[in-house]
């Protein structure tokens, strides 16, 4: 799995580059090795090569490979959570990427209680209003930050999260990246209890380099990584 340690290598060399090239340090930006349908032989390869946060999108799938590889990482929700699958990842994970409704809030704050445990969480934010995306619409997500930090105790939110559009258009990706950006310096103003806007989920295998410009702090990067997905 030699393609594994050179895949990261250019990838950081990446990374580094529009850190460098948009002023920022690249110390800020972590390497989420996005692991789904990936193996954890080739996992455990990546975690040797440096990798130490890795995203699921599947909850089951996360607690399976957890019975194997543990604390060795980090590990991140990054997809859509249904309420009922919550329990199995609870007690896994070190950040959800996909909060976007009272419902998953509702079942994470009751969960997180029973094990005395605070978990920090993304808010999924809709910016390219596309209708496949999931998340909340730009309009809605203020409100919904007041009320998670008025009342779920035990969810933290750190910042926010955005999927692109599936396009080739860099200008309307980078349009999307600076609105998530805009959007959380206009949250953090508010100063809303056990809210911070100090990380932004932004950024897969296609347009990593442009969400580090525009301010990403976690850029999410499966293909580039591991190669391209076999969804047998
Ligand atoms: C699959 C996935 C990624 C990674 O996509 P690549 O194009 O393989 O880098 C990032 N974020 C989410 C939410 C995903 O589901």
């Amino acid at each position: 799995m030699k393609f594994i340690k050179e895949n990261i290598q250019v990838v950081n060399e990446k990374i580094e580059n529009a850190a460098l090239k948009s002023n920022r340090n690249k110390d800020d930006i972590t390497l989420l090795g996005v692991t789904k349908t990936v193996d954890t032989d080739a996992i455990l390869e990546a975690i040797n090569c440096g990798i130490t946060n890795v995203g699921e999108n599947k909850p089951q799938e996360l607690a399976r490979k957890y019975e194997v590889i543990g604390d060795k990482v980090k590990w991140h929700l990054i997809g859509t959570l249904q309420t009922n699958k919550v329990k199995y990842i609870i007690d896994k994970v070190s950040m959800i990427h996909s909060l976007d409704r009272e419902s998953l809030c509702e079942e994470i704050q009751k969960r997180a209680e029973k094990i005395d445990r605070k978990i920090d969480c993304l808010v999924q934010v809709n910016i390219s209003k596309e209708e496949s995306k999931h998340g909340l619409e730009v309009e809605d997500a203020i409100e919904f930050i007041k009320n998670v930090s008025n009342k779920y105790k035990n969810i933290n939110i750190k910042g926010l999260m955005t999927m692109a559009p599936f396009t080739a258009n860099e200008d309307e990706i980078r349009k999307v990246f600076r609105g998530l950006k805009d959007l959380s310096l206009e949250i953090k103003n508010l100063n809303i209890p056990r809210v911070t806007m100090d990380e932004l989920s932004m950024g897969m295998s296609n347009d990593y380099e442009i969400a580090i410009e525009e301010g990403a702090t976690i850029v999410r990067v499966g293909t580039s990584i591991f190669g391209k997905r076999n969804y047998n």
